[in-house]
């Protein structure tokens, strides 16, 4: 399986880190090894002073299929989850400045954290799907999905064209604004709103 990411997908934290609103997509990739699964804490690595977090909407892939056609994209995902899109942004803006892949910012092992659990889109307006990130207790992000700038049908469609999507592929669809540095002892956790009010779906302690 392959861990699908975009980038700047969100007007607002583009600019709060003063990247330009994309005209396509940003696409990235994490390998199979960044995933963290069942709420298992995510533990700070050596490597970065400067560890963000990025909360997402999660989509997981239940079809294959190569070139799908936006009529047809609702049709390869059928439920949505939450992750945190770790990131040493430290690396990240080094790897920026150079014109450098930035994988090793993106998908070290662990920096791919995924919600345990996932809401059935038959559950939700796919359109308008309102999720936060409290930190230590305090709302740090909040986002609804009616803001995307690529919405999931552009991204299945968009990705396609280049990745055959597969059975198990998860696309993590970009983080709204408030992205920000977590520290040993941080708790996360990630609520996805339904009819019901918020479900808290993951968290992670930081250790
Ligand atoms: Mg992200």
């Amino acid at each position: 399986m392959k861990i699908i990411c975009i980038g700047r997908n969100y007007a607002e934290h583009a600019r709060e880190l003063n990247n330009p609103v994309p005209g396509k997509p940003v696409v990235f990739m994490k390998p199979s090894t960044a995933l963290l699964v069942n709420n298992k804490p995510f533990y700070y690595p050596a490597f970065t002073q400067d560890l963000h977090h990025e909360l997402e909407v999660v989509l997981r892939i239940v079809k294959n299929g190569r070139h799908v056609q936006p009529e047809h994209a609702d049709a390869y995902y059928e439920e949505i989850g939450l992750g945190i899109d770790f990131t040493a942004r430290d690396i990240q803006q080094a790897c920026k400045e150079k014109g450098h892949p930035w994988e090793i910012a993106k998908g070290f092992d662990n920096s791919a954290v995924l919600s345990p659990e996932f809401i059935s889109k038959s559950e939700l307006d796919t359109n308008s799907i309102k999720f936060e990130l409290k930190k230590n207790g305090e709302t740090v992000q909040s986002g609804d999905t009616s803001h995307l700038l690529f919405s999931f049908r552009d991204i299945i469609v968009y990705v396609s064209q280049y990745f055959k999507l597969q059975t198990g592929d998860l696309i993590y669809t970009g983080t709204p604004a408030g992205v920000g540095p977590v520290k040993v002892g941080d708790l996360l956790e990630g609520y996805l709103h339904t009819k019901d009010g918020p479900q808290k779906l993951l968290h992670c302690n930081v250790k």
